[in-house]
């Protein structure tokens, strides 16, 4: 999803409410090519299967980046790395992770008009670093980890986001990449959802 497609549905809405992950941190083609040319002799499925589990190390990891999360993801699909690559590709990896400065611009302008909110299931400190190409305004709310009533998925965190903003269901719009975590509560809830997918080609509406 581009700029021009989240600024469509803003004009609707007074709340916008982004899942970080898979919508705004939108590099997975940077990130596939960074793992291909790590393992050049692996097929597209076991790459894709190490992007996922990177993913998993990604959140388990406390600091920016930990090597030996890493490690253990590819230990996972059969694959021994050593510290210092594993450092690197982390690092390469890792830094795919983290905004784009355009895309933070384009939310710090959006939030003079609207009611932003960034929705994770990342700790504060990890939103810090994903957000730190460019300066984040405080005038966007982070919904990290420590804000949140439980873990997601859940209703009561989108019902907490919608009273601190004190915005109406209507009035509210949320991207997200993940059916069960991000649509299916904000469905329940009778929140606008949008999915956000960067691996298909088309999707169709039934
Ligand atoms: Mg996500």
């Amino acid at each position: 999803m581009i700029i021009d497609d989240f600024m469509q549905y803003a004009s609707h809405y007074d709340l916008l409410i982004f899942d970080i992950n898979g919508v705004l941190d939108n590099n997975h083609d940077a990130k596939v090519k960074a793992l291909s040319e790590a393992f050049p002799k692996l097929s597209d499925l076991q790459i894709s299967k190490i992007n996922v589990g990177m993913e998993r190390a990604y959140e388990k990891s406390k600091g920016s980046s930990t090597a030996s999360h890493i490690a253990a993801a590819l230990a996972d699909n059969n694959i021994t790395i050593n510290q210092d690559k594993a450092e690197e590709l982390a690092n390469t990896y890792f830094d795919l992770n983290r905004i784009k400065p355009e895309i933070i611009k384009f939310l710090n302008k959006l939030s003079e008009t609207k009611k932003v909110c960034l929705y994770t299931s990342l700790s504060k400190a990890k939103v810090d670093y994903i957000t730190s190409k460019h300066q984040l305004s405080p005038n966007i709310l982070v919904f990290a980890r420590e804000e949140q009533v439980e873990s997601k998925p859940s209703i009561s965190n989108l019902e907490e986001i919608l009273r601190i903003t004190n915005t109406p269901i209507d009035r509210t719009v949320l991207f997200g990449d993940n059916v069960a975590v991000d649509i299916m509560p904000a469905h329940l809830l009778g929140i606008k959802a949008v999915l956000v997918s960067n691996y298909v080609d088309a999707v169709i509406k039934l």
